[in-house]
């Protein structure tokens, strides 16, 4: 078995700020600690499942947070940015048999998370097809464009609640919830044992992941400065419906991922 793993900080046991989302602040060490042992613990859950080859995407902010020390021999690790619209799911192809995600948050519009933001933190939020979409539904639809199930993730409890509608049988495990800025946080090697086990069920159905693909995506983007609107107005395709607010039409996943990796 084949699996890929794509790994977020803001929905990591424990993170609150943003401060500690970022390389090189001494409040990020903590977090990227976290991030690993998470990480870990989805591989030793693929590997009791007979995982032979992991792919680990570093998906957050410069990429350059897991401790690739700390991984088991079978992972490959992908730092940095492959520069092409795949994004956070950069490596992933046909070739794997299941993608897991880890660290993940709610999206930009709900309030799930303290750092609650899809893609940046420059949008109010992203919409697809009328409904707010987060990274999951984002990374989930790049996923499908390969044929590949998400079969796993983990994050804060809204993010996990949402995740049933685009994939109903996606196993999700909770690791902290969220009360205006607070979060409340399970222990953090608790979590670990939760993320192992939960991967390793849901290893166990891993057609039943499959999600429908829309015929297409009417994309909706509302941003903080009215001159980002502007400026992704003149991408092809893309129109400003009002000061702060563009939309597009993506016949397929390879011109959802395509314009948005021009345009957010
Ligand atoms: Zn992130």
């Amino acid at each position: 078995m084949k699996v890929f793993i794509s790994v977020d900080i803001e929905g990591v046991t424990g993170i609150n700020s943003w401060s500690e989302t970022e390389l090189g602040n001494p409040d990020h060490a903590q977090f990227k600690d976290q991030m690993t042992r998470e990480t870990v613990a989805a591989c030793e859950g693929a590997i009791a499942m007979g995982a032979k080859e992991i792919f680990v995407k570093d998906a957050h902010d410069s990429a350059r947070n897991i401790d690739m020390m700390k991984l088991p021999k079978c992972v490959r690790l992908s730092r940095g940015w492959a520069s092409n619209p795949d994004s956070m799911m950069a490596g992933l192809d046909e070739s794997f048999d299941a993608a897991l995600f880890v660290g993940y948050h709610s999206a930009a519009g709900y309030n799930g998370n303290p750092l609650a933001h899809t893609m940046t933190t420059n949008l109010n939020y992203i919409k697809i097809n009328g409904e707010l979409a987060s990274e999951y539904v984002l990374n989930s639809y790049v996923a499908a464009g390969y044929g590949v199930p998400v079969t796993f993730l983990s994050g804060d409890k809204m993010l996990c609640e949402k995740t049933k509608d685009l994939n109903p049988n996606i196993v999700t495990v909770a690791v902290k919830e969220c009360e205006g800025g607070a979060t409340i946080s399970l222990n953090p090697e608790y979590a670990c044992e939760l993320i192992s086990e939960g991967v390793k069920n849901s290893l166990k159905h891993i057609t039943e992941c499959k999600i429908e693909i829309p015929e297409k995506f009417e994309v909706e983007v509302s941003y903080k400065e009215h001159k980002d609107a502007k400026r992704a107005s003149y991408y092809p395709g893309v129109t400003q419906i009002s000061p702060h607010v563009v939309a597009y039409t993506a016949k397929d996943i390879l011109e959802l991922k395509t314009t948005r990796m021009f345009i957010l």
